[in-house]
């Protein structure tokens, strides 16, 4: 199968680049399919965040269309499957691309989009948020959607409503096309370039030089488009009937309006096919699109995409979207039976039903907003407006040497937070340090009336007894509405993780394994590294709160993944422990003094992590848990399961992990020593035996081996 979207760099000759994404299924008129969103979307971050990147180019290959629409096929076959019950696919499909459509809106860095052809629905809503958005002499616009019964959603909403007049509502309601001057006129396009210039436009952005600030970059770019500019030849469409338009769709009575669209009689075949569309309608989307128009007045564009999540969802739960789709694309008999049939008939609370909640809580594009100001602050735009962040109420389960700086930091960041620990000393440290805080006598206390539960536990015996239940006690998932998000960042079984997934799916709850890696350090400095399993939509929706707590998120892929990741690290950082101290131990033994000997080895092919963050010898490092008598950090007995972890995997999927299995024997026999509760750096103290006395630690004896 082809590649849904190609990506290419044009060089320039400053030695930083443009980003190139092509739209490639031009035999279906580059239709944005839920594929195409999902290849589109990293890229573009990627190319935010690397600063070899002067800005992206999107356009579309083929001379028919740059899209066409969204996936009304896949959307249709979702509709016919679960019918007005939840809609998985719709949920996704709508989340993915509205968070897509506002990366481009915010985007750091300047975007010329090429909307040559055919540009409807999902490609208006691709185009629409460039920086730069060229028409050709073919570019042809249209929301349509009041043929298919849905309404103009990909932030049509906003962008109609910021259109001259009232001249977005009368699109809104007839569909009505527009040429170039058309776009131009009203702000879906910047400038009109003939198709021929394209290879010229591209040239010359590789000749340029692109060294200054990205915001530069813009102006820059703009300048280089109207050395292109071409005139239009055909008029607008729009600017010719203003007037007529403002005066059709004036006032505030729906039906008043609908009877002059019915009733109009225009020499001009562009204005009177437009009346002939609404009148061929779906009378809901019609009623749902003023609905919009009403509501959106004073929305931020995040608002209106959440508004418009809401309302597509709606759609997907009503007839008319499917029967749409039917008439046009499935049966092709252009003969919609709309329910209910006439415009009368559509009642205010048909309507509104449409705005009823249909998908997990936290609404999956809560994120919007905090999503671009992070890739704005990567790609060094600092001075951007501070974003708006849900404040959500979140449930978090094990406040100890992890979980207890985590939670802090998401409570510190003004989220509702009420803990729960087995232990009461934990519980009362937290909740005199966490000053507001809360503390809840019982996890299932803890959890009540949250959006989000959040866990950090030993292992995976603790995770499935807390969440599915042990001894015949109900667990935690019986507790937990629908639409609940689950958040185990405990380090436990793969096959655990999968196994909570599969309950809480049944459940309809949300559910994520964020492992996490960075140590007692970057859980309270909220620089922790997240690697996560589960769905791109449940990520998405868990995003701002991981933000809070860690600075890299990483999707693994499907529910376990996470897990499987982490025991990958783990086992190569118990390995690197155990190395840096024997070569520490060694070193030391020959009379060298550990700090010498940990720079020479940090700044030659020794370095690794252990060594340079996490040093096992004390006084070599003031912030690390040798520091403090190899109290809290890492627990022995937690690298001891992790590398066991690791050992079960190898042996499920017949791999080797031979020094894995050295490892743990040796973390092993450190706990069977007694050393069990203390960080597992201190694992040190077995390589050479004098160690512990001479270092005057609490140890009662070291292992041997
Ligand atoms: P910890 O022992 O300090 O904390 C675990 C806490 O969970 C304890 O306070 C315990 O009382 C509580 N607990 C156990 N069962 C409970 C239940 N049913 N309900 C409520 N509370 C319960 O351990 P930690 O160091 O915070 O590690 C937690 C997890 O994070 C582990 O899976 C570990 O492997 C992983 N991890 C730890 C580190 C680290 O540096 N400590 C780093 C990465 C990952």
């Amino acid at each position: 199968m082809n590649d849904v979207v190609l990506f290419d760099n044009l060089p320039t000759a400053c030695g930083r680049r443009f980003g190139i994404a092509t739209l490639n299924v031009p035999n279906a008129l580059n239709a944005l399919s839920l594929d195409m969103v999902q290849a589109l979307t990293p890229a573009l971050r990627d190319w935010a965040q690397d600063s070899g990147v002067v800005g992206v180019v999107l356009q579309a290959a083929g001379d028919k269309a740059f899209c066409a629409g969204g996936d009304l096929h896949g959307l249709y076959q979702s509709m016919r499957l679960h019918g007005t019950g939840p809609n998985p696919y719709a949920h996704g499909f709508f989340a993915q691309e509205y968070a897509l459509d506002q990366l481009i809106h915010n985007y750091p860095k300047p975007v010329l989009c090429w909307g040559h052809g055919i540009v409807m629905g999902g490609g208006v809503g691709l185009m629409a948020g460039a920086s730069h958005r060229v028409v050709t002499g073919t570019s042809k616009l249209a929301m349509p959607e009041i043929s298919i019964g849905l309404y103009p959603d990909v932030g049509g909403s906003w962008l109609l409503r910021r259109m001259p007049g009232r001249v977005g509502l009368f699109l809104a309601l007839t569909g009505a096309p527009l040429n170039a001057a058309d776009a131009i006129f009203c702000g879906l396009a910047d400038v009109h370039i003939d198709v021929a210039q394209r290879a010229n436009v591209m040239t010359a952005l590789g000749a340029a030089r692109w060294d200054d600030l990205p915001c530069d970059a813009g102006a820059q770019l703009s300048k280089l488009l109207a050395a292109h500019v071409t005139p239009i030849v055909a008029p607008s469409k729009v600017r010719e009937h203003f007037d007529a338009i403002n005066a059709l769709v004036a006032g505030d009575d729906l039906l008043d309006m609908a009877q002059r669209l019915r009733t109009l009689d225009s020499g001009d075949a562009w204005l009177q096919a437009a009346g002939a569309s609404f009148a061929k309608g779906s009378p809901t989307s019609a009623a749902l699109a003023f609905e919009m128009w009403k509501r959106v007045h004073r929305m931020s564009l995040a608002e209106v995409f959440r508004l418009e999540y809401r309302a597509s969802l709606g759609c997907c739960a009503h007839p008319d979207f499917a029967e749409g789709i039917r008439a046009l694309l499935i049966d092709k008999d252009r003969n919609p039976r709309w329910t209910p049939g006439t415009l009368q008939q559509v009642t205010p609370e048909w309507v509104i039903e449409h705005f009823d909640t249909r998908a997990a809580a936290p609404h999956p594009l809560a994120v919007l907003n905090q999503t671009s100001s992070q890739l704005h602050k990567k790609a060094g735009l600092t001075s951007m407006t501070t974003p708006t962040t849900t404040k959500l109420k979140v449930a978090f389960i094990g406040l100890g040497n992890m979980g207890g700086p985590m939670a802090m930091n998401l409570h510190k960041a003004g989220h509702g937070v009420t803990g729960f620990d087995l232990s009461p000393e934990v519980c009362k440290r937290l909740g005199e340090e966490g000053a507001g805080l809360r503390i809840a006598a019982s996890a299932e206390g803890a959890v009540r009336g949250v959006d989000v539960v959040i866990s950090m536990l030993p292992a995976s015996r603790h995770v499935e007894a807390l969440y599915l239940g042990v001894n015949g006690h109900p667990g935690l998932l019986s507790h937990l509405p629908a639409g609940t998000l689950v958040i185990d960042c405990s380090t436990i079984a793969a096959a655990s993780a999968r196994k909570l997934a599969e309950a809480a799916a049944k459940a309809r709850i949300a559910c994520l394994d964020a492992p996490v890696s960075g140590g007692t350090g970057g859980a309270l400095a909220g620089t922790l590294t997240f690697m996560v399993g589960g769905s791109t939509v449940d990520l998405e929706c868990a995003r701002p709160l991981l933000q809070t707590m860690g600075h890299n998120i990483f999707h693994a892929g499907d529910a376990g993944a996470g897990q499987t990741a982490k025991i990958c690290n783990n086992m190569l950082l118990g390995i690197l422990m155990l190395g840096t101290c024997e070569a520490l131990a060694l070193g030391m033994a020959n009379g060298l003094d550990a700090k010498v000997l940990s720079e020479i080895m940090r700044l030659s092919s020794g370095g690794n992590w252990a060594l340079e963050k996490y040093n096992p010898v004390p006084g070599v490092m003031e912030t690390a848990p040798a520091a403090k008598g190899y109290a809290g950090g890492f627990g022995t007995d937690l690298m001891l399961k992790d590398l066991g972890l690791a050992q079960e995997n190898a042996a499920a999927v017949q791999a080797t992990a031979p020094l894995g299995g050295l490892a743990r024997n040796l973390y092993a026999a450190h706990s069977l020593a007694g050393h069990g509760g203390l960080d597992f750096s201190s694992v040190l103290t077995g390589m050479r035996p004098a160690t512990a006395q001479e270092l005057d630690l609490p140890m009662k004896k070291a292992a041997k081996w």
